[in-house]
């Protein structure tokens, strides 16, 4: 008998990694609450990959990169619902304004004044998120919760029609020691529940709660996430 090819091998790794992708996904859904939703961050993650989680139904990617997110965006099915989950600089706004489903990155009040013109332009409100700054380790972007309490009371932001804040998003400190990670999270929740009260009352649509990735999101879920941003777990290491 003829032994097969090493090409042919290579395909059955990859039709196995694609398998993989769908039965991680249905094992993360299984064990967290119907209410969180998973965000599968794909970015550096071949499009064939994502339509294997497409396949199982799966509609939620998050990129981090605007580049790679218009490309997915533009090749990929119109129903998958995308979210911008890393830095973003106010002059690609623009190229997102008009499909991005969340921005969960709004780090300072300008960049929040250019989505607003951006979805003017496109007709639509833009959901986001203000990212806070919550791990001690000082290379993360994010505002404080002063600063978050300065734009949400700010005139310039009542003025804003086609921008909606539908809640905050932070990252924990990258680190085993669970209490410094849980801490982190917790002080995320308890900003959530301030910025709420004074400025969101009864209005529904303050309610995410983005904190939790591939390490942390157990804790991140004990401390009140709404969605969680997994990649390595989904689609494996990026390396
Ligand atoms: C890459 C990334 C994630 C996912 O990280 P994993 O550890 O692979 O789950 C989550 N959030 C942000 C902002 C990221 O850049």
């Amino acid at each position: 008998m003829r032994t097969p090819e090493p090409v042919l091998w290579l395909y059955f790794f990859y039709y196995f990694y694609l398998m993989q992708i769908a039965e991680n996904i249905r094992q993360l859904k299984q064990s967290i609450p119907p209410n969180v939703r998973i965000v599968a961050v794909s970015k550096t993650v071949p499009e064939s990959s994502i339509m294997e989680a497409y396949h199982i139904g799966h509609r939620l990617f998050g990129e981090n990169r605007v580049q790679d997110l218009i490309k997915k965006q533009a090749n990929l099915p119109a129903d998958i619902e995308w979210h911008m989950i890393g830095h973003l600089q106010s002059n690609k706004v623009k190229y997102l304004a008009p499909f991005i489903s969340l921005i969960h990155s709004v780090d300072n009040a300008d960049l929040l004044s250019v989505i607003n013109r951006e979805a003017m332009k496109s007709k639509r409100i833009i959901p986001c998120l203000l990212e806070l700054r919550i791990a001690k380790e000082a290379t993360k972007y994010g505002l404080t919760l002063q600063n978050a309490t300065e734009i949400l009371s700010s005139p310039e932001f009542r003025l804003m029609e086609n921008v909606r804040i539908t809640g905050l998003m932070g990252m924990a400190t990258f680190t085993d020691d669970t209490a410094v990670v849980r801490s982190e999270f917790h002080y995320l929740a308890t900003c959530f529940k301030q910025i709420k009260a004074d400025f969101f009352g009864n209005d529904p649509s303050f309610c995410e709660l983005s904190m939790g990735m591939s390490g942390d999101f157990r804790t991140a879920l004990e401390e009140g996430a709404t969605l969680l941003r997994i990649g390595t777990l989904i689609f494996g290491s990026r390396t």
